[in-house]
């Protein structure tokens, strides 16, 4: 276990694994940069762990909350007193906050950060191309249901799992295997894990989308996959995953620090990423 100095606040990131996480260099630049006293740190936990954890964080009054990652995002929920509507919409949380009364807040921040980088294109009433039908594609259907989208096609190994999702959002489109071919969108979302390392890769012919589609990776490790390579190639424009992650984790650290990141370092806190 770390040393806590008392009275000084600190969060965490809790999951198992852990140790790949890039949330600790995250949060520590911007910890660093704006000169706070505080910590913030990654703990593995493992699921019979988790009860265990929040009882004992609770009642720490230094302690801010934690990012919630792999394999703990659905069952953290049973952990937090106000769910928000979190529950009833994308399903699992990413952060649990603590209240000066030992009740924990769950949020979500995967939604808020997916949207971040695209929120200055208009995709309102715009055909969107989703691949997968996980937890990271939950919070791209809730935010592209907020956009107020066009048709979705989902493109999933398990299609059954894309319609359900689809109705669960209320979005008009349709559910497909991945081996359909790609129809023509205003966005092409990738939110599997496929082009992920040790992953097989995102097999895919983008040429039936328009020269000004956008295309988004939300797979950062590596981060230029082969779908963005060939979406560069053919001079498209691209988002990748740690766009996604730095601009999910600020959200988190305003929430548990009380101010916003130095965003102006951006560039800075990329490099110390892709180093
Ligand atoms: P998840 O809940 O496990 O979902 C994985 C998705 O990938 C499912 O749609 C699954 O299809 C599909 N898939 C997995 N292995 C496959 C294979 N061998 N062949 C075909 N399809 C396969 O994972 P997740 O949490 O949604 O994460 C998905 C990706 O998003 C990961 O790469 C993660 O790192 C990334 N992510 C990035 C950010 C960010 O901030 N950039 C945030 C969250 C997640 P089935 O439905 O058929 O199982």
């Amino acid at each position: 276990m770390y040393p806590q100095t008392p009275g000084r606040p600190y969060a965490e990131v809790i999951g198992d694994p852990i140790a790949h996480s890039k949330s600790p260099l995250i949060h520590g630049f911007w910890l660093r940069a704006l000169g706070l006293e505080a910590d913030y740190r990654a703990i593995r936990v493992a699921p019979d762990d988790l009860p265990a954890y929040f009882a004992a964080r609770r009642d720490d009054p230094d302690w801010r909350g934690c990012n919630v990652t792999v394999p703990h995002k659905l069952a953290a929920l049973t952990h937090v007193e106000d769910r928000g509507d979190i529950r009833g919409t994308i399903g699992a949380i990413n952060l649990a906050m603590r209240a000066e009364d030992g009740a924990l807040i769950g949020a979500n921040t995967d939604a808020g950060g997916f949207y971040a980088p695209i929120a200055s294109f208009d995709f309102a009433g715009k055909p969107v191309v989703v691949v997968g039908a996980g937890g990271a594609a939950r919070a791209v259907l809730f935010a592209l249901a907020r956009m107020a989208v066009g048709p979705v096609t989902i493109l999933n190994r398990t299609p059954l799992k894309g319609a359900a999702l689809l109705s669960s959002f209320g979005l008009k489109g349709r559910a497909l295997p991945l081996s359909a071919p790609l129809p023509p969108a205003a966005l092409l979302v990738n939110a599997s894990s496929l082009g992920m390392v040790g992953q097989p890769p995102l097999d895919l012919d983008l040429s039936p989308l328009p020269g000004d589609a956008v295309v988004y990776d939300l797979v950062y490790a590596p981060l230029e996959t082969d779908l963005l390579a060939q979406a560069n190639d053919r001079g498209l424009e691209t988002v990748d995953g740690l766009e996604m992650l730095v601009a999910q984790a600020a959200v988190a650290f305003e929430l548990l620090f009380g101010v916003e990141p130095p965003r102006e370092r951006d560039d800075e806190l990329r490099a110390l990423l892709t180093a």
